[in-house]
């Protein structure tokens, strides 16, 4: 059945230890691989447990946690949830992450009481926003730090395990060597105050590992949090492929539902298309047209690269991609499998749609 989405273990695993290689060998970080990014995927999910470097798992849903918690601490990692949690969620939180991410000392206090009651203590990592400004408390802001940091070391139930910035995602600010050093001098003066022992100074997503290859990490951080790096080979500072690793791990495969030679332009009055955009069109004259059966629902069809280089991507709608075929020297027919690279925001919802097949290459 089509669409699928083929992953390659084996070309995965490859980019698993390159990552690890760079990240824990070369830049004295541990390992946190971020599974969401392939929906928490059983088959890549055994891959990254089995894997004698990685020290934690983490997603951003609990949901993905809860599938395989049990699993991965029997593999002996933590799992981490690293969206803050909602108040809603707490008792699952608790249950399925070791670790969690936290800026709201409202929430912290509900993670306290459900920790008491399920007998454990949880640990957190204090999330400090460098700027990006999505999640943390604002570097800026020592009183709100500080009257944190206070309540927090007077919880029974909870540990402060470390602190960890998350740049790039939102704000697109790019991790340096100048804003990761707010984090870490920010640890060293928690450390004094309260005469603990921080294991944990996160110092961001794939977005930072370009800075160990030019020896600009600076030296308090001590761990990476790693998806799009591992699944799909992407330093995502600069948009370069990292050393070892390759981009066809996960390839979209999707089959041709109609082949015909029409206009380049539409006939008629053009108005919006069906997400309320309006369309550009190039005149190319009579052009070799096929449709194929994938959409805007199952993923971003503006980040998909054909590897048959000749193919181009007209546009998309829900359940429909258009491409010109004219110029491939390939002879195409109705039936036919087309394959594709995929983006990062393309492959989330791939793997999170229910009419995306997955299949393995072992
Ligand atoms: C998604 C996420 C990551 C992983 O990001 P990549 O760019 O895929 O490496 C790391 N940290 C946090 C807080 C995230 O939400």
């Amino acid at each position: 059945m089509y669409p699928k989405l083929v992953i390659d273990l084996k070309k995965l695993k490859n980019n698993l230890e390159a990552v690890a290689k760079i990240t824990t060998d070369q830049g004295n970080c541990s390992l946190m691989i971020v599974t969401k990014g392939l929906c928490a995927d059983k088959e890549m999910v055994k891959l990254v447990a089995g894997h004698p470097t990685v020290r934690y798992m983490a997603d951003s849903r609990v949901k993905n946690l809860e599938s395989y918690a049990d699993f991965v601490r029997e593999q002996g990692k933590k799992t981490v949830l690293l969206r803050l949690p909602m108040p809603s969620e707490i008792e699952k939180v608790v249950t399925y992450a070791d670790i969690s991410f936290n800026s709201e000392i409202s929430t912290i206090r509900l993670l306290n009481e459900e920790a008491a009651k399920q007998g454990k203590r949880h640990k957190i990592v204090l999330m400090i926003d460098l700027g990006d400004l999505r999640e943390g408390i604002f570097f800026e802001n020592h009183e709100l730090i500080c009257s944190t940091m206070d309540e927090i070391m007077k919880m029974e139930h909870i540990e402060l395990y470390g602190l960890g910035a998350n740049l790039t995602c939102y704000g697109a600010i790019i991790p340096k060597k100048e804003n990761l050093s707010i984090l870490t001098g920010l640890a060293s003066e928690i450390e004094q105050k309260y005469d603990i022992r921080l294991n944990m100074i996160s110092g961001g997503n794939s977005s930072s590992i370009y800075l160990i290859e030019k020896g600009e990490l600076p030296k308090g951080i001590n761990n990476l949090r790693l998806g799009e790096a591992f699944l799909l080979g992407n330093d995502t500072a600069y948009g370069q492929k990292l050393p070892g690793t390759t981009g066809d791990a996960i390839v979209l495969e999707a089959q041709i539902i109609e082949l015909q030679q029409k206009p380049s332009l539409p006939i008629g009055e053009v108005g919006v298309d069906a997400f309320g955009q309006k369309p550009y069109y190039e005149d190319r004259g009579i052009i070799k047209r096929a449709i194929i059966a994938i959409g805007k629902q199952d993923t971003d069809t503006d980040s998909m690269v054909s590897l048959d280089k000749k193919m181009e991507i007209l546009g998309a709608s829900s359940d429909h991609l258009i491409v010109d075929v004219t110029n491939s020297n390939t002879t195409y027919k109705v039936g036919d499998i087309v394959r594709f690279e995929i983006g990062y925001g393309g492959m989330l919802k791939l793997a999170t749609s229910p009419y995306v097949e997955k299949h393995y290459l072992t």
